[in-house]
């Protein structure tokens, strides 16, 4: 059996705060030097948990991540660019089992190691869900679609919960098409509406505790899990043309507001879903109407 554990080098003191996209000083402003985060979520130097990661270690912090089996070369790849990545474990959120993984072997390592930070970056939906028209898809993708890409976060809530350092913060990426249609988004539309629906619950839940959980809603992004949406291009365009911003969001943008909600300055916001959408979501009639 392959052996799943790999600690890398520790060299917090790389993730400077001089390069942090906030400026000269941005990490020690945003107070999260020596932190640790949790991250899930990262399969390619296109994931925008990879850009979270990114700048949680610009502004100090210690990551370890967790990766799905199939991306593993690709992760591994990954860790010699930033020196903050302590450790790897496997992790499937898609069942209990597979979820409590990822934990029993940091916590064999690291006893008693505690997490500020928690990024769930993670959305799945098979295939047929995006193939079939909504009325035809099956339980079993439907089915697949929810647990992965909505009832994780409960999952990954339970078993973090006894490793989370006071005042934690967890952060996940839903998508607009939960409360708008959108084409083709299909399931994935019932899946973001029910993990917006777990963000409130369970901020509600870990909330007396000090704990905070929020939802960034990103704009689109050409990522691989975006690459299996059809006509995503033709979303770009769209979204490029009459946002207000006039422009597409990359991945640093949604760093940027991760770093803040990860951050004390962010200390009053929980339950919260916020849009990182260059202002798409404010519109109802696009300006191109009139062309
Ligand atoms: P990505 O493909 O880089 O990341 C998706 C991640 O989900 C991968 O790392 C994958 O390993 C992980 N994952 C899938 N099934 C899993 C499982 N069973 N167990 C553990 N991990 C699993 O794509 P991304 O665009 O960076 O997606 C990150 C999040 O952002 C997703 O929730 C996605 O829905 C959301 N989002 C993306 C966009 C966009 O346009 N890219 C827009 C809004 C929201």
């Amino acid at each position: 059996m392959m052996h799943m554990v790999h600690r890398v080098g520790k060299g917090l003191e790389a993730g400077v705060a001089g390069e942090s996209m906030l400026g000269g000083t941005g990490g020690f402003m945003l107070e999260l030097e020596g932190k640790t985060a949790l991250v899930f979520g990262v399969a390619s130097e296109e994931s925008i948990a990879w850009a979270i990661c990114e700048q949680l270690a610009a502004a100090g912090c210690k990551l370890i991540l967790g990766f799905q089996k199939r991306f593993m070369s690709r992760v591994f790849q990954l860790k010699e660019k930033l020196d903050a990545i302590e450790a790897f474990y496997p992790i499937d959120v898609s069942t209990n089992e597979l979820t409590a993984e990822f934990f029993t072997e940091w916590q064999a390592e690291s006893h008693g190691a505690k997490a500020d930070i928690v990024i769930h970056a993670i959305g799945f939906a098979p295939q047929e869900c995006f193939d079939r028209p909504i009325l035809f898809v099956e339980n079993e993708p439907i089915n697949a679609a929810m647990t992965v890409s909505a009832h994780s976060l409960q999952r990954l809530m339970r078993h973090a919960l006894p490793h989370l350092a006071p005042n934690s913060s967890t952060i996940t990426l839903t998508y607009a098409a939960s409360t708008r249609w959108v084409p083709n988004y299909g399931v994935m539309s019932i899946a973001k509406a029910a993990l917006e629906a777990w963000t409130r619950e369970l901020a509600n839940h870990v909330g007396p505790d000090g704990h905070r959980i929020n939802a960034i809603s990103p704009g689109p992004i050409p990522t691989l899990a975006a690459s299996g949406i059809p006509g995503f291009d033709d979303i770009l365009d769209h979204v490029e043309r009459n946002a207000p911003l006039r422009r597409n969001v990359n991945q640093k943008d949604v760093a940027g507001c991760a770093a803040w909600l990860a951050s004390p300055l962010s200390s009053g916001v929980t339950g919260q879903i916020i849009h990182v959408d260059a202002g798409y979501s404010s519109i109802m009639v696009p300006d191109s109407i009139s062309d």
